[in-house]
């Protein structure tokens, strides 16, 4: 998978969640400390205002105490009251004496003074009992020398203070706090009970509340928007990794998964990549059309997924091709288990054989790429070729390095016929009786500026799959045309010359008209070119070829039929297409047990293209008593090493120019 492609796919499914609980968190505690903050603030401005208040109504009852004292007419009962009713916020009020027993009270519950004032007393020459009583208390706030209250800087502490004299009993939003206020002459106290009531806690709670719901509302709604997330991207999650065609894994999970499954590879555990393909699928298509095409792939998916092991995957590929991760112990165990799945598989569709190939790459080490494997298992089916019988091939190395071989020739070939680095070479024809010089073969070279000298079997298959062939045979057409031109133009009676003329030039009609363009440019006499076919064009466009073939011959040019017997010989193409010459194929001299039966062919294949009026010439010999053999056979002429290797055109010229030879056109 290529890098932009995987970074697209990681982005997809990136899981956007964690800026958003960032963000959450953020906000969250931006709303705490503001609510803090403010809840703070509220407290501290309502506390100390309470307190001071307080205070000062404490000291009003405590020179009320000590003016009725004073005047020796203390009427508790109803100033105390009265005093209480004028002013809201006192609830209690109690008078202790110096011991700290109880003067007074107008009821209600006070902490333990007896131990506080006792506190008090305890410090001699204390002429400000409230530091101290107040610094016990946490130093809460300070009453200075002129009673005046000042609240203390750290308004935490004052929480711990109300906790001191906090009685819930009595209130239901706010507290109580008890006040002690000194009586002048030292005799007494005044405590006084101040229920912290107020508006200001109230609205405090309210915006808290309000503060509380909005958080609450928030949260719910980032959890609700969360999970929508996480459903939306689990779902893109299924879609990033789902084959729509087959609604089961893709490519994607399939070499995902893979990779994971090859890394985990144990020693006991092997593994292999294969490709399968239908065969013919666009065929099936076209009967049966796109639907049912399209159905056929889903069925063929779910076969396959049917047989699948524990720790195997699969997924469907293109077109009609599948990839598979299979677990195996060796070779042949794969292999069967491989032909079983083609079984199951061809029968899948009722009433039509389908036919299926594979091929196989096994996985070496536990980081190599999956895609890589599967191209391998891929090349290893193509090289396998379509025709072949067996439908399972295995990879190997030397196919990858053909591979690359085959890439590089496609990467120089253009830059190759233009540098001229294709060169003609010539292998002589002799004929049998006098052992003349009676024509020859041109055969391509590659003089490839690093490979050097490259034979034509390592890249004429390949220029023949891609086409280039039509323009390397134009090229040495030419080539063959402008040097017969020249030696005619010095007096040289020059011998025909065959090219060969490949099966890809039989799909155009004016195949005859652009040999006969080619050849006229350097105006030769079409005698002198000979046009060797192969057997196999007759499996392409009949049609063409025999109308090619005619239109040739009428034109002057001879016409041979290439490698005679070799591969699928049908003695039908002699009945249908009249040629001029007929050429044994090297393989009847071939082989030590079946020589005698290739001879008896070759006499008899003489005899019968004698009488089909036709002249033979026998390849690739190589010994005396080849030669000897096709003599006493009457066949006309000779190809091979025996007489000469293909070579240059300098040392054809220089070996045969003005040498006496048979005539052997006519
Ligand atoms: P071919 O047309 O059958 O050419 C004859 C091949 O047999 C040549 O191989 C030649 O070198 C080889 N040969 C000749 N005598 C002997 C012999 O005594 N012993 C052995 N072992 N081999 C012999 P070459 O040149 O390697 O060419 C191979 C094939 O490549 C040719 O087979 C032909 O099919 C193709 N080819 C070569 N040049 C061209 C071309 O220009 N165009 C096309 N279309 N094909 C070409
Ligand atoms: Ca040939
Ligand atoms: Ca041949």
């Amino acid at each position: 998978m290529g890098r932009i492609k995987e970074k697209r796919i990681k982005r997809l499914k990136k899981i956007r969640i964690w800026p958003s609980v960032v963000g959450f968190f953020f906000m969250l505690l931006v709303l705490c400390m503001i609510m803090g903050v403010g809840v703070l603030a509220l407290l501290y401005e309502t506390v100390s205002r309470k307190l001071m208040e307080g205070y000062e109504y404490s000291v009003k009852a405590a020179t009320l105490y000590e003016k009725q004292i004073a005047q020796g007419e203390f009427d508790a009962e109803n100033r105390f009251y009265l005093y209480m009713d004028t002013i809201d916020e006192i609830k209690e009020v109690s008078v202790f004496n110096t011991e700290g027993n109880e003067a007074w009270s107008s009821g209600g519950i006070y902490p333990d003074m007896e131990n506080v004032l006792e506190d008090v007393t305890l410090l001699p020459g204390s002429n400000s009992t409230f530091d101290i009583i107040l610094e016990q208390m946490d130093g809460i706030f300070h009453i200075d020398e002129d009673h005046q209250l000042m609240p203390n800087a750290s308004m935490f502490q004052k929480v711990d203070f109300l906790k001191v004299f906090l009685d819930d009993s009595k209130t239901v939003v706010g507290f109580d706090i008890w006040f002690l206020v000194p009586i002048e002459n030292g005799t007494a106290c005044v405590l006084n009970e101040l229920s912290v009531f107020g508006y200001e806690i109230k609205m405090m709670l309210l915006i808290m509340v309000a503060l509380l719901i909005m958080v609450a509302v928030f949260t719910l709604h980032y959890i609700i928007s969360t999970i929508r997330m996480l459903i939306s991207q689990t779902r893109s999650n299924k879609i990033i990794y789902m084959d729509m065609l087959t609604g089961g894994d893709n490519w994607l999970y399939f070499t995902k998964k893979s990779a994971k499954l090859i890394r985990k590879t144990g020693v006991k555990r092997k593994y292999a990549v294969i490709h399968l393909r239908m065969k013919k699928y666009r065929s099936f298509c076209t009967c049966f059309g796109i639907n049912k095409g399209e159905e056929l792939i889903e069925r063929l998916y779910y076969a396959i997924k049917k047989q699948l092991h524990h720790k195997e995957t699969m997924a469907h590929y293109e077109k009609a091709d599948f990839g598979l991760l299979l677990i195996y112990t060796d070779e042949l165990e794969l292999a069967s288990r491989l032909e079983g799945m083609i079984q199951t598989l061809e029968g899948v569709f009722p009433n039509i054989k389908l036919k299926f190939q594979i091929g196989v790459c096994e996985v070496d080490h536990p980081h190599a790429n999956v895609e890589e494997l599967y191209n391998n298992a891929l090349l290893a089916r193509e090289m396998h070729g379509d025709d072949a019988e067996q439908n399972i091939a295995f990879f190997n190395i030397e196919m990858s390095k053909q591979r690359i071989w085959e890439r590089k020739v496609e990467d120089d070939m253009e830059r190759a016929l233009q540098n001229k680095e294709f060169q003609v070479y010539l292998q002589p024809k002799f004929s049998t009786g006098e052992e003349l010089l009676g024509g020859a073969e041109a055969l391509v070279r590659w003089i490839h500026p690093t490979e050097g000298f490259v034979p034509p079997n390592k890249f004429i298959p390949i220029f023949e799959q891609n086409g280039f062939i039509l323009k390397l045979d134009d090229f040495m057409l030419e080539e063959v045309a402008k040097q017969q031109a020249k030696w005619i133009s010095e007096g040289w009676k020059v011998v025909p010359i065959s090219v060969n003329v490949s099966r890809a030039h039989f799909t155009r009609e004016d195949l005859a008209e652009h040999i006969c363009e080619i050849v006229d440019k350097y105006q030769v006499p079409h005698d002198v070119i000979e046009l060797e076919l192969t057997e196999s064009a007759f499996f392409d466009e009949k049609e063409i070829l025999l109308s090619t073939v005619k239109k040739l011959r009428d034109s002057g040019f001879t016409v041979s039929m290439d490698d005679f017997g070799a591969g699928y010989s049908s003695l039908n193409s002699l009945k249908e297409l009249s040629l001029d010459v007929l050429k044994i194929d090297a393989d009847f001299f071939r082989g030590s047990d079946s020589l005698e039966r290739g001879m008896l062919i070759v006499t008899e294949v003489i005899s019968l293209a004698k009488k089909l009026n036709m002249k033979i010439v026998a390849e690739g010999i190589e010994s005396r008593e080849q030669v000897d053999f096709l003599r006493e056979q009457e066949c006309d002429l000779i190809q091979g090493y025996y007489f000469a290797k293909p070579m240059p055109l300098t040392e054809f010229e220089k070996n045969y120019k003005n040498v006496e030879r048979e005539e052997i056109n006519g």
